[in-house]
């Protein structure tokens, strides 16, 4: 791509970013917590899915010391439901850390916090504070490798990615630009069915003008789908559900959920006492599909390596979405819903 390319891209990009921007709540301030409280729900999140969440957040936690002050169950129970709940967690560290430290100004600073990664850094720097940063994620990579028609994958697609997102940067506007290629990548340079008629660059876009866009990026070998099946007992007694913190390293760490184990056999182990079977359902987790088999239980006597707790006393709890649908089912079967 010649440098020509470049200025005539940005005109173009920058020209329809001021006039289609989304007008998303983040937008309508500098407050660089704010910024990247929603960066990092975005992060492996649709927009639309976000903006309840990020708006009962910041309802809840809203500035870096409310959150710096916040229990880590305080903080996951605000977030549950939004998934990849490890995001919650170093989110929670990271005000901590800017609480003391005070807000990093520039991307290089903004990467000493736990939690943020070189995308980031680059979005809350350019955005918050106008520094020239690049960003650089899936979006911006299949946007480049579109527009120079670019068949390399993987580390080698990210570092020509960098290269160019570097060399056309508005440093005059980089919090604008970089928004305008994640909203290009979002809404029209889209992974399926990119919408190349409304396309401000299409003329400067090698794949568009060569026909050749279903290449781009080029297929790189994806994780392998790993089947697994997860049993999920809900004990029941004297009218209080029993529940445990789930295990330290677990994909659910810190939240709350019935005891659970992965078996591929399915009704291994104890479950002394009356049972039955709620309905099955799959869920997906990271490159995970896990079909997920619950039952409930009625033992005789509590268990006391559990927490006992009465439904309406769950509801505060974080607890994972599959547990939610299983507690759903299991209040059902008990005739607690109607
Ligand atoms: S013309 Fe099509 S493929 Fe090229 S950048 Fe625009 S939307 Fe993407």
């Amino acid at each position: 791509m010649v440098m020509s390319d470049s200025s005539a891209i940005r005109l173009a990009l920058m020209t329809w970013y001021r006039q289609e921007r989304r007008d998303l709540p983040w937008r309508r301030t500098r407050d660089p917590y704010a910024i990247w409280v929603s960066e990092v729900m975005l992060q492996q999140t649709q927009v639309s899915a976000v903006l309840p969440y990020y708006e009962r957040w910041m309802t809840r936690f809203p500035t870096v010391h409310a959150l710096a002050e916040a229990s880590e169950e305080q903080v996951l129970a605000v977030w549950q439901g939004l998934g990849y709940y490890r995001r919650a967690k170093l989110l929670r560290q990271g005000a901590i850390y800017v609480s003391e430290q005070g807000f990093p100004q520039n991307a290089e600073e903004w990467r000493r916090v736990p939690g943020v990664g070189p995308y980031t850094a680059a979005a809350i720097a350019s955005i918050a504070f106008g520094v020239p940063a690049a960003v650089v994620d899936g979006n911006v990579e299949r946007v480049f490798a579109r527009l120079a028609g670019c068949g390399e994958t993987g580390e080698a697609l990210l570092r020509l990615a960098r290269t160019w997102a570097e060399d056309i940067l508005d440093r005059g506007n980089p919090g604008d630009w970089n928004q305008a290629l994640m909203d290009l990548g979002a809404t029209v340079c889209t992974f399926r069915k990119p919408k190349c008629e409304a396309c401000p660059v299409s003329e400067h876009c090698i794949a568009r003008q060569s026909w050749t866009v279903d290449r781009y990026p080029a297929a790189s070998s994806k994780p392998k789908t790993v089947r697994r099946t997860l049993r999920v007992m809900v004990p029941f007694a004297e009218g209080l559900f029993g529940i445990r913190r789930v295990a330290e390293g677990g994909w659910w760490e810190g939240m709350w959920e019935f005891p659970s184990s992965f078996s591929d056999s399915e009704r291994s182990g104890q479950t002394e006492g009356w049972q039955e079977d709620l309905p099955r359902f799959a869920c997906r987790v990271t490159n995970h599909r896990i079909e997920v088999v619950p039952f409930l239980i009625r033992p005789s006597a509590r268990d006391a390596s559990l927490t006992w707790l009465a439904e309406d006393e769950l509801r505060g709890l974080p607890m994972p979405s599959p547990q939610r649908r299983v507690l759903r089912y299991a209040k059902k079967a008990l005739g607690l819903v109607e």
